[in-house]
C-alpha cells in the first residue's frame, strides 16, 4: 500500500518538518489547527486543512476523536504525529490502526512498554541495555524504598513511572527525607500524569546525558544512527544538543550502537526510536526510550545524510531500511540551538507578535521554525519558536559557523534564546565540550 496523504497531527516547527519531507516524497498534507492556530505556517503549507477545536491542546491537537474524523474527511490515509502531543499514546495509536488509517510510528504495544518507565526499565534489562542501579520496579512502601536507598546508596532520585518533560523527579539526599519526598513525587506524578506510581535511581553525580537514534523495520531489522550528546539542560530540558558526542569514541559508538540496535532486532521494533542514556565515568546506564521522532533528531540528520521523517514514512508504508549499518557513515558535526519565545536568562515566557524575521542562511545552516513576520505566537503551546541547526566539518569549524548564524539571526517583537546561546558559545567549557547535565544551571546560578 502507498501513502498518498499524511494528515499531521501536530504544530509549529514539527507539522512544516513532516510536511517537507511528505511534499519531497510526492505525498499530500492535511494539517490540523486549533482556532489559535489558524494563521500558522503549517496551515499555510499544507495542501489541506481541518480545525480540530479551541486553543487549549486538551480540546484540539489531543482531541483524539476530533483528529480521527479530520483524517476521514480529508481523506488521509496516514497519520503523523510528531512528537509531545499525542505520539506517545498507545491508545491512539491502535483507534488510528483501527480506522484502516497508517499508523507513522512504532507498533503500539511497544509504545505502551515504552512509556511506563518501570515496564521500559525491565524491558530494557532484559534486553541486555545497562541500567541505572535502583528499584527493580515500583516503590510504594516506604520502608523498602529505605533499604533500596540504603543498598545502592544516596543521593537517590525518585522518578514517576509516567514521567516525562522532565516532571515528577525529586532527589533525595538522605533517609529522614525519603518518605516526604516520594509522597510529594506520588502527588506531583498523580496530578500530572493521573498515576501516582514511583521508582528509585541513584542520582548520577555528574553525568552526560547521551542518547542512540535507533531505527527497526518492524520484522527484526534494525540500525543505529549514532548518538546525540544532549548534556546541556535546564530544569531537566534540553537547550542544545550535538552529534556526535565530544566525548564518545568511534570504537564505543559501534559497541553501544549495535548493543541498542540489537534490543531493537530482539524486540521487532518499527519505526524511529530514541535510547536515552546517562554516562558517566566511561559508562552508560539506560534511563528511558523515546518511541518518536525527537527535537533534535536534525544534528542526526546532518551527520548522517538521513532524511529521518522519510525513513519514518517508508518504514510506515512497509518498506525496508533504506540503508544497511556498513552504508551509514558518520561525517564532520552538528549542533542544534533551541530558540524559545522566553526571556534568555529568566526563562520568562515571551508570546506575542513577531514584527521583524529574519532567519540565519549559508552553506550548512538549516533553520526549522513556523516563524515568519507579522505572526502572533500563541501562549497555549510549548515555547520553542525555532530550531537553529548548523554543520560542519569538524566540531570546531562548526562552532564557529554557528557563532555566525547566531549573529544573522534576526527575531523581533519577543525575548528569545538567541543571546542565551551566544554567550554559551563563548564559554571555554562548552568549546572544550567539558560539561555534563549540571553545567548549565551552575553557569546560570554564576552568572546572576
Ligand atoms: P523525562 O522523561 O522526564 O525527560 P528522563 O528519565 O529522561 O525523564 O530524565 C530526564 C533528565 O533527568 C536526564 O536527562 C537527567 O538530566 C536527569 N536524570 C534522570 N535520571 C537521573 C539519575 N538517575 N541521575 C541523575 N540525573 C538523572
Amino acid at each position: 500500500m502507498a501513502i498518498s496523504r499524511i494528515l499531521i497531527a501536530n504544530r509549529g516547527e514539527i507539522a512544516l518538518r513532516i510536511h517537507r519531507a511528505a511534499h519531497e516524497m510526492g505525498i499530500e498534507t492535511v494539517a490540523v489547527h486549533s482556532t489559535a492556530d489558524a494563521d500558522a505556517m503549517h496551515v499555510r503549507l499544507a495542501d489541506h486543512a481541518v480545525c480540530i477545536g479551541p486553543p487549549p491542546a486538551t480540546d484540539s491537537y489531543l482531541n483524539v476523536a476530533n483528529i480521527i474524523s479530520a483524517a476521514e474527511i480529508a481523506g488521509a490515509d496516514a497519520i503523523h504525529p510528531g512528537y509531545g502531543f499525542l505520539s506517545e499514546n498507545a491508545k491512539f495509536a491502535e483507534i488510528v490502526e483501527a480506522h484502516d488509517i497508517v499508523w507513522i510510528g512504532p507498533k503500539p504495544e511497544h509504545i505502551r512498554t515504552m512509556g511506563d518507565k518501570v515496564q521500559a526499565k525491565k524491558t530494557a534489562g532484559a534486553l541486555g541495555l545497562p541500567l541505572v542501579p535502583g528499584s527493580d520496579g515500583a516503590v510504594s512502601d516506604v520502608e523498602e524504598a529505605k533499604k533500596i536507598a540504603a543498598e545502592i546508596g544516596y543521593p537517590v532520585i525518585i522518578k514517576a513511572a509516567s514521567g516525562g518533560g522532565g516532571r515528577g523527579m525529586k532527589v533525595c539526599e538522605a533517609e529522614d527525607k525519603l518518605e516526604t519526598l516520594m509522597k510529594q513525587a506520588g502527588s506531583e506524578a498523580k496530578a500530572a500524569f493521573g498515576d501516582a506510581t514511583v521508582y528509585i535511581e541513584k542520582y548520577l553525580g555528574n553525568p552526560r546525558h547521551i542518547e542512540f537514534q535507533v531505527f527497526g523495520d518492524g520484522r527484526g531489522g534494525a540500525i543505529h544512527l549514532g548518538e546525540r550528546d544532549c548534556s546541556l539542560q535546564r530544569r531537566h530540558q534540553k537547550v542544545l544538543e550535538e552529534a556526535p558526542s565530544p566525548v564518545i569514541s568511534d570504537e564505543e559508538r559501534a559497541q553501544m550502537g549495535e548493543v541498542c540496535s540489537k534490543a531493537m532486532r530482539d524486540m521487532a521494533y518499527r519505526g524511529a526510536g530514541t535510547i536515552e542514556f546517562l554516562w558517566e565515568n566511561g559508562e552508560f546506564y539506560f534511563i528511558e526510550m523515546n518511541t518518536r521522532l525527537q527535537v533534535e533528531h536534525p544534528v542526526t540528520e546532518a551527520i548522517t545524510g538521513m532524511d529521518l521523517v522519510r525513513e519514518q514514512i517508508r518504514i510506515a508504508d512497509g518498506k525496508d531500511l533504506s540503508c544497511t549499518q556498513d552504508q551509514i557513515e558518520f561525517k564532520g558535526h552538528a549542533i542544534e540551538c533551541r530558540i524559545n519565545a522566553e526571556d534568555p536568562f529568566t526563562f520568562a515566557p515571551s508570546p506575542g507578535k513577531v514584527t521583524h524575521y529574519h532567519p540565519a542562511g549559508g552553506m550548512h545552516v538549516r533553520v526549522d521554525s513556523g516563524l515568519y513576520a507579522g505572526y502572533s505566537i500563541p501562549p497555549y503551546y510549548d515555547s520553542m519558536i525555532a530550531k537553529l541547526i548548523v554543520y560542519g566539518r569538524s566540531r570546531e569549524k562548526c562552532i564557529m559557523r554557528l557563532k555566525r548564524a547566531l549573529e544573522e539571526m534576526v527575531i523581533e517583537g519577543v525575548n528569545h534564546s538567541v543571546p542565551l546561546h551566544e554567550e554559551l558559545l563563548q564559554q571555554p567549557d562548552v568549546l572544550s565540550g567539558d560539561y555534563s547535565i549540571k553545567w548549565l544551571e551552575e553557569w546560570l546560578k554564576e552568572r546572576e
